[in-house]
């Protein structure tokens, strides 16, 4: 049995829609984006949203809006996918890394005091795995510092806090619609705000620098940041599929929950607080470093893949001076990431294929240490990220 990481839950229903703009003629942005914005509008609980072409551009658009840029810093999660950070740095701003609590696998705000100095703009919580951080506590530290907001919601569609949906509290909110979302365009990203003046900027940097189309005289300096009506058709279908990939994603998670129940040494990542769960993965802590598990699991045709590699121990950014204020140590990201696994979960992944996986992590756990020396140590960790 061979168990992927990952499949994303498209169909003849997308397939149907696409049909729908050749019918049309129309597949650049047109009714389908308005039809598809609106409905994530209505979801998120946001007032305005404009779509990107990918969710490091929404992440990018965002923060262009909110005027960040050389010189400024904006505190950015060590343990997130490294977009979150790149998105930063192409607006010219420093991405400033703070280490995240182990138990929510977010942004740890106590140890964001010690990095904000008068050149801190901004911070981006993420919403990891799926669950939502804790929005009380991170909205309460902005506002202390004068910090905007903008929420990484990437892995984040249907996460709510407190009953809000993720997106929505900050100044920005981004999303992502690639392939392993919990809803997918292919490729997209989408932008959300309530404030009408961060709006008219989005719509400035993403239209060529004019409010509307079909002008050709442009106040500002903008650029393209369309997706086409193809994308959209695609995204509605998705979000009609909404409702059942969460039931699906939340079902799989209780497969894994049953298969594992008793094990020691794992902990299952579940939410903390008031944050509800749309297992984005199944993801997994071990209480050992898990090379000889992924092995175990890889030569049994399961493909897992490891939690993030900590931001600040990137080659790429190894060498820039993103950690001046906080070279010291980052126990939280780099524990996490020598000790975590993503299990195989997407939406039709079958119970059959769970419990093999099941099995064969169980079997992993009680191997010997000359067992274990009997399979390939050919992993390398750079290869399995995303
Ligand atoms: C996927 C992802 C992004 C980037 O989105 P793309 O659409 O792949 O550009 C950013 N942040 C997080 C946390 C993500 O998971």
């Amino acid at each position: 049995m061979k168990v992927n990481q990952f499949q994303p839950y498209i169909g003849k229903e997308e397939y149907e829609s696409i049909k729908e703009c050749f019918d049309a003629n129309w597949i650049t942005e047109g009714p389908k984006a308005k039809e598809f914005s609106e409905k994530l509008c209505k979801l998120i609980g946001c007032k305005y949203g404009v779509f990107a072409p990918n969710g490091t551009l929404s992440i990018y658009l965002g923060l262009k809006a909110l005027g960040i840029g050389p010189g400024d810093e904006v505190i950015v999660p060590d343990f997130t996918f490294i977009a979150s950070a790149n998105a930063v740095e192409m607006v010219g701003a420093t991405p400033v890394f703070v280490d995240i609590d182990k138990d929510t696998l977010h942004i740890d705000l106590e140890k964001c005091a010690d990095v904000v100095n008068k050149n801190t703009k901004a911070i981006m919580p993420v919403h990891i795995y799926g669950t939502a951080v804790n929005m009380d506590s991170l909205m309460k530290f902005a506002q202390l510092h004068k910090l905007k907001v903008i929420e990484d919601a990437a892995q984040a569609i249907g996460v709510t806090w407190n009953g809000t949906h993720c997106g929505s509290f900050g100044d920005v909110g981004s999303f992502s619609f690639f392939a392993d979302k919990t809803i997918t365009t292919g490729e997209g990203g989408f932008v959300c705000t309530n404030d009408e003046t961060i709006y008219k900027q989005l719509l400035y940097i993403r239209n060529q620098g004019r409010l509307n189309r079909g002008s050709f005289e442009h106040p500002e300096i903008g650029y393209n940041f369309r997706m086409t009506d193809i994308q959209c058709a695609i995204g509605l279908t998705q979000l009609k599929k909404l409702d059942t990939i969460i039931e699906k994603k939340q079902t799989i998670l209780q497969i894994y929950k049953n298969n594992l129940h008793g094990v020691n040494g794992i902990k299952i990542i579940e939410p903390v607080g008031n944050s509800n769960h749309i297992p984005f993965r199944v993801a997994i802590l071990f209480d050992r470093k898990i090379t000889e598990i992924m092995n175990y699991l890889s030569n049994s045709e399961i493909e897992t893949r490891t939690f993030f590699y900590p931001i600040h121990k990137q080659p790429c950014y190894i060498s820039c001076n993103c950690l001046k204020n906080n070279c010291s140590d980052f126990p939280n990201s780099t524990y996490v990431y020598e000790h975590g696994l993503c299990m195989p979960s997407y939406p039709e992944l079958k119970e059959s294929e769970i419990i093999y996986v099941c099995d064969k992590l169980k079997e992993s756990l009680h191997m010997n240490e000359n067992e274990l020396y009997c399979f390939n140590n050919n992993l390398d960790p750079y290869m399995q990220m995303k």
